[in-house]
């Protein structure tokens, strides 16, 4: 049994010097040699710490105490970030976060994908890492016959209320507040998870950083919302340059927040935004980048890893609304883009003829099984960008991919691991991951974005 053999007991204090971060930034203090998690510790510090859980191999413990504190430890300036846990990173310097991040990335891929012989670019950070997320997604409850709109308290279903979220934009916290206040003046009932019964959902918000438009998109459970008319038209006096706002109907037990059926309340379909100088129109279901500033840092290091010289035939795999393939277009001969919301294949057409670009072709589907049936019609590509969800590419893409033998693979990817995973699989298929750069997208989270350049090998040499 693990409790027998485990070398520290339940609910007993231990004085501990933390050795390590975990990816979701626990510190890791080792109890002889067995390892204790603990949230709020950093490297190098000592505390007194109590042992709350033990697991086979391992346990999880409270800080009680700080005996030594980290020259990284920074106070955390958000109010709620211990209850809220939106953000993990928050007691650590930003500069402490990128080292970390770097840390972290360069240690899955050498132990999940083998990959030693790579270089791991420092983590591109971000000048002033707050207030950089775009869209906001908040759930909302009720207390004492009120609306709150907030957070999740940690490992419950409690809804805490949130006045405001650092790492959003100045203009979401508005949009959040003024919808809320709204709702409430109507009496409109929130969804109860427990009953599920209720209206209102979720609140969310769009913000164009560079255009300003704002999209309010209201997640109700049922198809009737009350006071629809009136809510609407506050929302137009209140919510300053709002462009559009949408109801999302999500009739399911879940916790996935959108349903199926959208539609437009009033105003248009989308919202636009820039990145460079290409212009987006992003669509309520569509994923598009939270932290517009650093996906611009992200993109360019795609299309510098893509070397197109304008002869290239590119596949972009998990093109969303086209962002990158717009990017790369101008620079290809010709691009592919393959995603499989149908919205976001509508946003991407509608992208590619806003910016007058004609050389960019999209297609709804799954990559794995669009892109087998493109190589069996004979399409080939010089460069295949993937920039797939947290899982990773489908094994069925990675064994096209080296059937097709493209010379270049630019690799997107927002989960380290899984990108190790891939890339391992790409290796062994004759491919070889020259560079990886990491990019800050999440500032004071635990996640980090990466991207890699992988050739095939006989062409390796010569870069
Ligand atoms: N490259 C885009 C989108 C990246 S997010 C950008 O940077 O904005 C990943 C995208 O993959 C999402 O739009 C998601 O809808 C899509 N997706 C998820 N699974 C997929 C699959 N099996 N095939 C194609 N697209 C998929």
């Amino acid at each position: 049994m693990a409790k027998v053999e485990a070398p520290v007991t339940k609910n007993e204090y231990y004085d501990v010097t933390f050795e390590d971060l975990t990816h979701d930034g626990a510190g890791v203090a080792k109890i002889d040699g067995f390892p204790i998690f603990v949230a709020n510790g950093l490297p190098g510090e000592k505390a007194k710490i109590k042992v709350i859980k033990i697991k086979k191999g391992y346990g999880y413990g409270r800080l009680i105490e700080l005996y030594e504190r980290s020259p990284d430890r920074v106070d955390a300036p958000c109010p709620i970030y211990k209850q809220c846990g939106g953000c993990q990173l928050q007691h650590l310097s930003y500069e402490g976060q990128l080292k970390a991040k770097h840390k972290h990335v360069k240690e899955v891929l050498a132990r999940i994908g083998k990959i030693e012989n790579v270089i791991v670019h420092p983590v591109l950070g971000m000048s002033n890492p707050w207030r950089y997320r775009n869209k906001a997604q908040v759930p909302v409850g009720e207390r004492e016959g009120g609306l709150v709109a907030g957070f999740y308290q940690q490992r419950s279903h409690q809804i805490i209320n949130m006045d405001a979220c650092l790492i959003q934009q100045t203009m979401n916290d508005v949009v959040v507040q003024t919808v809320k206040n709204i709702c409430e003046k109507y009496g409109i009932q929130a969804y109860n998870e427990e009953t599920h019964k209720g209206v209102l959902r979720h609140i969310m918000a769009r913000y164009g950083l560079v255009t300003n438009e704002v999209m309010v998109v209201l997640i109700t459970r049922t198809d009737d919302l009350p006071y629809k008319k009136k809510i609407i038209s506050e929302i137009i006096e209140n919510v300053p340059n709002v462009k559009s706002i949408i109801q999302n109907i999500n009739p399911q037990r879940t916790n996935v927040i959108m349903g199926d059926e959208t539609k437009v309340l009033w105003g248009a379909e989308y919202i636009h935004d820039y990145i460079g100088d290409i212009q987006f129109a992003i669509s309520a279901r569509s994923f598009y980048q939270v932290n517009p500033e650093q996906t611009k840092v992200l993109y360019e290091k795609a299309l510098e890893y893509a070397e197109l010289t304008g002869e290239e035939t590119v596949i972009d795999a998990y093109c969303g609304i086209g962002t990158i393939s717009l990017f790369l277009a101008k620079k290809a001969k010709k691009v592919y883009g393959v995603e499989i919301v149908p919205e976001a294949i509508e946003d991407a057409k509608r992208n590619a003829k806003l910016n007058g670009i004609d050389n960019a072709e999209f297609a709804v589907g799954e990559a794995e099984v669009v892109i087998p049936n493109w190589y069996k019609q004979g399409i080939q590509a010089d460069c295949i960008v993937v920039d797939p969800p947290r899982k990773g590419c489908d094994e069925a893409l990675l064994q096209t991919i080296i059937a097709m033998k493209p010379k270049r693979v630019v690799y997107v990817s927002c989960n380290p691991a899984t990108l190790a995973r891939d890339l391992r699989i790409l290796e062994d298929g004759g491919y070889q991951t020259l560079e990886v750069q990491p990019v800050d997208m999440f500032p004071h989270t635990n996640h980090v974005e990466c991207v890699a350049q992988i050739v095939l090998k006989k062409e390796a040499g010569k870069n």
